[in-house]
């Protein structure tokens, strides 16, 4: 299994040079196993996938499975501008994802509706498919991707993907101190081998003046790796505000509770 880093960012794109060397593009993980592309959340990193996959095809169809969290921009603002969607009908991309009010295709395609971008995903040529997943498990030949609903505003899906022997857990956008959904997130992260999680806040910034804003920090991010018994914490979705300095700090001060945790950055790749 392949895991590699296409955004990081959480909220909105960061192009400042503070920022660059842990990125600045909005939240996107490729998952590879096999010949198999799994696709986690599609922000503005979902654009460069889309170029990768362009220049690896060399005009054959492209397929992956595409997952997404929830709807808000900093994690669907790639899909009109990935272009393997436009690249030939004989490329399918299937979405699973899960919206309360107007169902998983219609909250993709209205991004893409007039006034706000001039192609209508209708006159995409890939073939696309929409699945409505809510809670619950989808098995695919290698792996199976479990989702359970997280703390955010609206809504937010986390996910556990496990093959036979490794599992990789995309928990992001999620608020500690509900108890139904930390104990989901510690579900979704038990042993897992690499935890990918939101830790968008300095611990001190979410005390202060966050609360109810649907994200975490690294302390909770701390708690939920060791609580869980996941082997490698990743923290994510970073704070348009955090330059590489604060992100550099923040690692150092997590690592003093517990050892294997990094921060993830645009280009990271993690061979399970
Ligand atoms: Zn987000
Ligand atoms: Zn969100």
């Amino acid at each position: 299994m392949l895991v590699r880093f296409w955004g990081v960012r959480g909220s909105t794109p960061t192009p400042q040079a503070e920022n660059l060397r842990y990125g600045g593009n909005t939240s996107c993980v490729e998952v590879r196993i096999g010949g198999q592309i799994y696709v986690f959340d599609c922000g503005t990193g979902f654009r460069n996938l889309g170029k990768q996959l362009i220049q690896e095809s060399n005009g054959a169809p492209i397929s992956a499975h595409i997952f997404l969290s929830h709807f808000h921009w900093d994690h669907i603002q790639g899909i009109p501008f990935f272009t393997p969607l436009y690249s030939g009908k004989d490329s399918s991309f299937i979405f699973h994802s899960s919206n309360r009010t107007r169902g998983p295709q219609r909250a993709i395609e209205e991004q893409m509706s007039d006034p706000y971008f001039p192609v209508d995903m209708n006159e995409m040529a890939a073939q696309r498919k929409f699945y409505d997943i809510n809670e619950g498990r989808v098995e695919f030949d290698q792996c199976t991707v479990t989702s359970m609903w997280l703390n955010h505003p609206q809504g937010c899906l986390g996910f556990r993907l496990e093959t036979k022997d490794k599992v990789f857990v995309y928990a992001t956008d999620n608020e500690p101190g509900h108890p139904q959904f930390d104990k989901n997130v510690r579900k979704l992260a038990e042993g897992a081998d690499v935890l990918i999680y939101d830790a968008q806040y300095l611990p001190e910034e979410y005390e202060a003046d966050r609360r109810g804003w649907g994200h975490s920090h690294w302390r909770e991010a701390v708690n939920v790796v060791m609580e869980s018994g996941a082997k490698e914490l990743i923290l994510f979705h970073h704070d348009p505000d955090h330059t590489d300095e604060c992100i550099d700090s923040v690692v150092a001060k997590a690592r003093e509770h517990y050892q294997r945790v990094r921060a993830a950055s645009e280009g990271m790749e993690i061979l399970l």
